[in-house]
């Protein structure tokens, strides 16, 4: 019943998973003997770092933690806020932050500065997105999944007001969803 509201499929189940099949292994490359923290960031991360992590044949240790910058709609505030703290220390270790979109730029840049700032050995960027377009702040992630267009999209994670994150893929909306309030 989700699909009748998606216009178009802009990353596929199978893109999905053959994304996460180089990230996997560019990934262990760098950190099988690192011993890293991956810290998702919630809610979106889930689907992406669920399947990632399933495919990392190494040592590594997870944590969550709650930002937010988008309040409901489909437009950056701008404010950043952490909704829930990691319960991992950081300092120390190295941090692959795992996201499922990355466009302003302005969310993961600040918590990259605050992982730093407690002492973090390094702290890399995996996302399954990137809209580099939508850029306001430089930031380049190490590792991505697929560049998209600026456009608002839905489904393995991403939301539009909480809804559609269960999505097998990546799409975006038909416009008249945003209309029915
Ligand atoms: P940034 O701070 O880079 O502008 O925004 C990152 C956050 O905004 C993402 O973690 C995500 O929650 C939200 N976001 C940015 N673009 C999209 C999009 O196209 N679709 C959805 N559902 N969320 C987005
Ligand atoms: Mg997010």
């Amino acid at each position: 019943m989700l699909e009748k509201d998606i216009e178009k499929v802009l990353v596929s189940e199978n893109e999905i998973k053959e994304i996460i099949h180089r990230l996997s292994t560019e990934i262990m490359q760098d950190y099988h003997d690192k011993f890293p923290l991956f810290v998702g960031l919630l809610k979106g991360c889930v689907p992406f770092m669920s399947d990632l992590l399933k495919e990392l044949d190494m040592h590594l240790e997870v944590a969550f933690m709650n930002v937010s910058s988008y309040h409901g709609g489909i437009e950056s505030t701008g404010d950043v806020k952490i909704d829930m703290d990691l319960g991992t220390p950081v300092k120390g270790r190295h941090v692959l932050l795992t996201e499922d979109i990355v466009d302003t730029g302005r969310t993961i840049n600040a918590v990259v500065d605050l992982l730093k700032y407690r002492g973090a050995l390094s702290v890399n960027v995996v996302t399954l997105v990137d809209k580099p377009e939508g850029r306001i702040i430089d930031f380049v992630p190490r590792y991505v999944g697929i560049e998209i267009p600026k456009v608002f999209v839905v489904g393995y994670g991403l939301d539009y007001e909480e809804r559609y994150r269960n999505l097998p893929y990546v799409g975006v909306l038909k416009p008249e969803v945003y209309s029915k309030e």
